[in-house]
């Protein structure tokens, strides 16, 4: 709740002062932040941002454009949070900080009406979504990418060229909520699988994949109808009333699955989903259905582990694992995806510095915020270059697309890759030379 002289115009959906009071000013987060790492500034710290959103429920300055600039550039990437001794809830702050920003007199408005609407309109609905993710698909698949790249036709303008270099190098199949996945005979459990947005559209390899290493674990997976967007981007734009929506359409669509487990292969989307009972912790229709919700939703590669049967798998390669944010500073998952990758015969698991450190993606960050993206992106790329991995390995869409970039950058040839997909792949390998 906003103190009664705070300068927030949207007083509703401001930064609990309980949250904010929780910071000691220690400095222990500033270093892992990655905009601190690039700046230098304290402004552009965890610890600096919070002092900004303490100074305006305190009514001591105004949410002036510097202000609200010192906030866009944060990625959400939650670093600070794991890292945080007095539980300062970052990532809340923030998307409640960044409520109040549609209703601030800001010269951003006209971009944040339109990423709004584009979140709203396309993104939340799967019909729409298809539609515009059609022509991207054939772009990603066509031959004349490569000739496009070498002349003018993606030169037309840095957004389009950024946008190019971030696409994968195939879009396979979507998989779609309601889409019928194979029967796993004698199958000794069900996971409803997460189909989400544009991970069902863009991904759809990554859930088959998904799907199959599950079901060699003896798990079948359903794509359950009526299941959609997470609203994980909605939330961290501010637009937390449809995120609420959007928690309480998933929430109705898989109430009869329960108590099956939800298992979801984006990171992002797993750590919006654990989190449905705190965003609709006011709404007193949804708020035991949200907590009963999110306690079924298992990342992937915290559930694939935790399974008895590990099949056998053969990948030789030198590999790196790179944590999503969301993943390890939300989820707090680690260990998991790493020791799956240890269980695969010839897997030489190579470490690079800062592998959890954010990669520039974040949901819509780097469309948005291009100039940080693309040196966070570059960080990696010279990473990768003296780590000289064949494969890069991660567990969320996002960073997929960004390591896609940051192989091309560093002009080296790894392949980038979901650690669904890996998994599949060296499973599928072992039992064909078995
Ligand atoms: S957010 Fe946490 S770690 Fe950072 S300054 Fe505040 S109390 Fe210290
Ligand atoms: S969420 Fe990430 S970018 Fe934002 S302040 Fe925390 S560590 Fe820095």
């Amino acid at each position: 709740m906003a103190s009664k002289h705070s300068n927030w115009p949207n007083p509703a959906e401001a930064p609990a002062l309980d949250d904010l009071a929780k910071c000691v000013h220690c400095g222990l987060c500033v270093n892992s932040c990655p905009t601190y790492a690039v700046t230098g500034l304290e402004v552009e710290s965890p610890r600096g941002r919070i002092y900004l959103a303490r100074a305006v429920e305190e009514g001591r300055i105004e949410l002036t454009a510097a202000v609200q600039g010192h906030w866009d550039l944060c990625l959400q990437c939650r670093a600070c949070e794991a890292v945080c001794p007095s539980g300062v809830p970052y990532g809340r702050i923030m998307e409640h900080a960044r409520a109040q920003l549609d209703t601030a007199a800001s010269t951003g408005r006209g971009g944040r009406r339109l990423r709004k609407f584009l979140l709203r309109r396309v993104l939340a609905r799967p019909r729409i979504l298809a539609a515009a993710v059609t022509p991207v698909r054939w772009l990603a698949n066509s031959p004349l990418r490569g000739i496009g790249r070498r002349t003018r036709l993606l030169r037309l303008g840095p957004a389009l060229a950024r946008g190019e270099a971030q696409l994968p190098r195939h879009i396979g199949k979507p998989l779609r909520a309601g889409d019928s996945l194979p029967a796993v005979l004698g199958a000794s459990e069900t996971a409803v699988l997460f189909t989400g947005c544009v991970m069902g559209e863009v991904f759809g390899d990554v859930h088959r994949a998904t799907a199959r290493v599950l079901a060699r674990q003896g798990v079948a997976a359903i794509a359950s109808a009526g299941q959609g967007c997470c609203g994980a981007l909605h939330a961290h734009a501010g637009d937390l009333a449809f995120a609420r929506e959007l928690a309480r359409r998933n929430i109705d669509a898989l109430a009869g699955t329960a108590p099956a487990p939800i298992v979801v292969n984006s990171a992002g989307c797993g750590a919006a989903m654990k989190e449905y009972g705190d965003i609709l912790s006011g709404d007193t229709a949804y708020a035991a259905r949200a907590r009963e919700f999110a306690a079924r939703v298992r990342d992937f590669t915290e559930y694939a582990a935790a399974l008895a049967e590990q099949p056998a798998a053969s990948f030789p390669a030198r590999v790196t694992y790179q944590d999503p944010c969301h993943l390890a500073h939300a989820q707090r998952i680690r260990e998991q995806p790493r020791n799956l990758l240890r269980t695969i015969d010839g897997c030489d698991l190579v470490e690079t510095p800062g592998a959890d450190l954010c990669c520039g993606a974040a949901g819509l960050y780097s469309l948005v915020q291009p100039a940080m993206s693309a040196e966070l992106r570059s960080r990696k790329a010279s990473q990768f270059r003296d780590a000289a991995p064949d494969v890069i390995v991660t567990a969320n869409p996002g960073c997929q697309l960004q390591y896609e970039a940051a192989v091309r950058e560093a002009g080296i040839t790894a392949r980038v890759m979901h650690i669904a997909e890996l998994l599949d792949e060296a499973q599928s390998a072992a039992a064909d030379s078995s």
